[in-house]
């Protein structure tokens, strides 16, 4: 990142008459935006890239965005490199999903942050304690709810309200166009919802059940009528022990589940043997957090990103997927945000 001067401007000393007048610089740290960033432009910063690209979505090129997790890394266990903390000492707004999923980039925004910057934990602030899901891969003992809200289209409409709100208040002078843009995206997150609805429907019936390693759809299950029939993936990202094996391969054939769902972040070996036992199809390229594409390409997007996963459960399931293909899946708005890969 280069470096962005802060007021340098020095006490302007007058005299006037007998007088010594000292005036402060007008100006200088008084703007409510805290404009700080390139170009008098604030600086926001955001974790995992779908989360980014939301942020990117409604402020497009009104802040200088900068991603702090790379694309294709374990989000999970994921700790910042030293680096990160001159980036999130230069933020005036930090976004991150909470739900202690980023909580070593949380912490280390905490002790760089600089006065007056904001940190907005989205998933924390829209999901209510008594809606957290806690399953396999995140059990309730170890207090670490699942995380995965951006899967699901209606919560990553409300993480895009949050930004449009707290970007209005440390930046009115672009109030109009983060909520223009806002309008935009959740047009299109609507749009990918009933899209979603229609092609699911073509899903033979019963068919709606995932078998997955990492577990990321748990409250898009619950929200469109999906059924996690399992999630192998243990709470230390490790293989699940021969008898936890050995009862999804019972299941998934008593099920008669036709596609298992690995993750291409998390390549499992296990999931491969449950694919060869059952004679399910192994299909491993899900993904949770990392954008397909190279960034400026066009599905390098949320939009793009969840498109791609629900036409590979639908069509793993024996569905079709005409509305989804369909799909207009271009951002809103331009998308100059850093993405490290
Ligand atoms: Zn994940």
């Amino acid at each position: 990142m280069d470096a962005h001067p802060r007021c340098s401007r020095q006490p302007a000393v007058l005299l006037v008459g007998a007088l010594i007048l000292t005036l402060v610089a007008a100006g200088c740290g008084s703007d409510a935006a805290g404009s700080s960033g390139s170009n008098g432009r604030l600086h926001v910063v955001t974790t995992v890239s779908p989360i980014t690209s939301i942020a990117a979505n409604v402020i497009g090129d009104k802040a200088a965005i900068t991603g702090i997790v790379p694309e294709g890394t374990n989000s999970h266990t994921f700790e910042p490199p030293p680096s990160a903390a001159e980036v999130l000492s230069e933020a005036d707004v930090v976004f991150v999903n909470g739900l202690k999923l980023e909580d070593p980039t949380l912490e280390l925004a905490e002790q760089s942050k600089r006065e007056g910057a904001q940190l907005v934990q989205l998933g924390t602030t829209v999901l209510p304690e008594s809606e957290w899901i806690y399953d396999f891969s995140f059990p309730k003992e170890e207090g670490k709810a699942n995380p995965h809200l951006w899967t699901d289209p209606l919560y990553a409409i409300k993480y895009a309200q949050m930004i449009r709100d707290t970007m209005a208040k440390r930046d009115p002078a672009n109030k109009t166009v983060y909520e223009a843009n806002y309008t935009a995206f959740e047009q299109n997150a609507t749009a990918l919802s009933e899209a979603l609805k229609t092609d699911q429907a073509t899903i033979p019936a019963g068919k709606r059940e995932l078998l997955t390693y990492h577990d990321a759809y748990a409250y898009f299950a619950r929200d469109y009528g999906w059924k996690v029939i399992g999630a192998i993936q243990p709470k230390n990202f490790e293989d699940p022990t021969p008898r936890e094996v050995a009862a999804l391969i019972d299941q998934a054939k008593r099920e008669q589940v036709p596609t298992i769902f690995g993750s291409e972040v998390f390549p499992s070996a296990v999931l491969a043997q449950i694919g060869k036992e059952t004679g399910a199809r192994y299909e491993d390229t899900l993904r949770d957090d990392d954008l397909p594409g190279k960034p400026g390409d066009p599905e390098h997007s949320w939009l793009g990103l969840m498109r791609y996963d629900y036409r590979t459960m639908i069509t793993g399931l024996g569905g079709t997927t005409t509305a989804l293909d369909a799909l207009d899946t271009a951002d809103v708005a331009p998308d100059k945000a850093i993405y490290p890969q």
